[in-house]
């Protein structure tokens, strides 16, 4: 028994993992975290995990382990119902012996279980389409790209896919496959590039919308050299095995269709009940991160609904977002706990600073804007984009690893990158 405060984390992310290796280091409460996953893996990553181009296995952070070096414990399985009178988290767990279900009792839940994408209902999507929302689902993509591109080396003709959404993921999916394509060409297939048809689609009038419109023309113009083709003001009707149906009422034929528009919550979070949602079902948070009907719980990232306090505007469904309210819970929490107030402690509000926008299309060109706070503004443009993409990623892992290991494991990739394939069909 213990008398320290019951933290659990559900969804080890890039928010929950943050959040419980710091408190866990911290040594103040009791920490878990679970998730229906048994390892992190960096979701911006997963598109080169889909097109192959990075390596996995290198990638991944064990729960377990991680858990074991920072002082908290993990606890594998997927969340499924929340008692919130008795403060209690039900987990759906793969289990061998016959006890699928794990009750967890908290005096404080924090909910980090990301987003989907959002398909609105279009008939045929839910059939027909993959989605690459976390590393099943990558790895999934990447057997059905290999069956595909199989078929093709075997008996020629075309190789058609389509992807839907045309903001950072389905742009970055486009170039990364095409990257792969280009590579796999020098595997005794020549004209492959040739034989790639891949075309991006967007409902509105330009790709990424989130950016500047000169990244959205130079990104649409660089797509369009590298073949991609781009077809902006499309709304997706339908789609079905032969590719999507399109409202103008033409047809676009592709064999694999991914569908990377839309965000909205998890479907778990839609059946519980007395929580405040947004239309798209995330939770809505007040400036402390807490719910706004249950203080008890608090809910970070992509799966919680805020709208800046100073701003007004939504905080958007991002990595860079869900770090910062991972950041700022972790050092908030962190400080009542060490003075041991109870995780009731008031935390201060939680501000989103815009440190701009990065697209990193694989080795071809990327482009970044930098917000008005951090460097007055400007541009980021090819290398340097490219460079600053991979470092929100490096300061992520060293936040896990400490500097020394993540440094190493830095390194250690970039050593890996001259030995190994640059694409994998394995
Ligand atoms: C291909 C792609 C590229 C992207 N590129 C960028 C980019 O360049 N820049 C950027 O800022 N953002 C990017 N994003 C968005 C970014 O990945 C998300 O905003 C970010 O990961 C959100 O972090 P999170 O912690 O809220 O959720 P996630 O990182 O998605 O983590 C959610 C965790 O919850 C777990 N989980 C889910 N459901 C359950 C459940 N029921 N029970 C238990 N565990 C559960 C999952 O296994 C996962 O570990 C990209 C997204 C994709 C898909």
């Amino acid at each position: 028994m213990t008398d320290r405060a019951r933290i659990v984390i559900i969804g080890g992310g890039v928010a929950g993992i943050e959040v419980a290796t710091s408190l866990g280091r911290g040594g103040h409460a009791d920490v878990t975290l679970a998730d229906r996953s048994l390892s992190h893996v960096w979701k911006p990553m997963l598109h080169t995990f889909a097109a192959g181009t990075a390596r996995v296995d290198r990638q991944k952070v064990d729960f377990f382990a991680q858990a074991r070096r920072n002082g908290f414990r993990f606890q594998p399985g997927a969340l499924v119902g929340i008692d919130l009178r008795s403060r209690r988290a039900r987990l759906a767990v793969e289990a061998a012996d016959g006890h699928p279900q794990v009750d967890l009792a908290y005096d404080l839940l924090v909910l980090a279980i990301g987003s989907r994408a959002n398909d609105f209902g279009t008939p045929g999507v839910a059939e027909h389409c993959l989605t690459i929302d976390d590393l099943t689902e990558a790895e999934q993509f990447h057997t059905q790209l290999r069956r595909h591109l199989l078929a093709r080396l075997d008996r020629g003709g075309m190789l058609g896919i389509a992807i839907v959404g045309g903001g950072a993921t389905g742009v970055e999916l486009a170039a990364e496959l095409k990257h792969a394509i280009n590579l796999l060409s020098a595997y005794g297939s020549p004209d492959l590039p040739e034989r790639l048809r891949l075309t991006l689609i967007e409902s509105g009038p330009r790709l990424l919308p989130a950016f500047p419109e000169a990244v959205s023309r130079a990104a649409a113009r660089t797509l369009s050299d590298l073949g991609v083709a781009v077809q902006t003001n499309a709304m997706v009707t339908g789609a079905d095995a032969a590719g999507f149906s399109l409202k103008d009422g033409s047809h676009i034929p592709a064999g694999l269709k991914v569908w990377a528009a839309g965000v909205k919550a998890p479907d778990v979070l839609a059946s519980l009940d007395g929580l405040d949602r947004s239309r798209t079902g995330q939770l809505i948070v007040g400036p402390d991160l807490r719910t706004t009907r249950d203080p008890a719980i608090i809910a970070l990232g992509d799966c919680a609904s805020l709208s800046d306090p100073r701003s007004g505007k939504p905080v958007p469904a991002t990595a860079q977002a869900a770090r910062q309210m991972a950041q700022h819970l972790a050092r908030h929490l962190g400080r009542a706990l060490a003075r041991s107030d109870a995780v009731a402690a008031e935390l201060p509000p939680f501000h989103y600073v815009e440190k701009g926008a990065i697209v990193s299309l694989a080795d071809f060109n990327g482009w970044g804007t930098l917000g008005r706070y951090t460097f007055g503004g400007g541009r980021l443009n090819g290398l340097s984009a490219r460079l600053t993409h991979d470092l929100l990623y490096r300061q992520h892992q060293i936040g896990l690893y400490g500097p020394l290991r993540g440094t190493l494991t830095w390194l250690l990739d970039d050593l890996d990158r001259l030995i190994s394939p640059t694409v994998r069909l394995d």
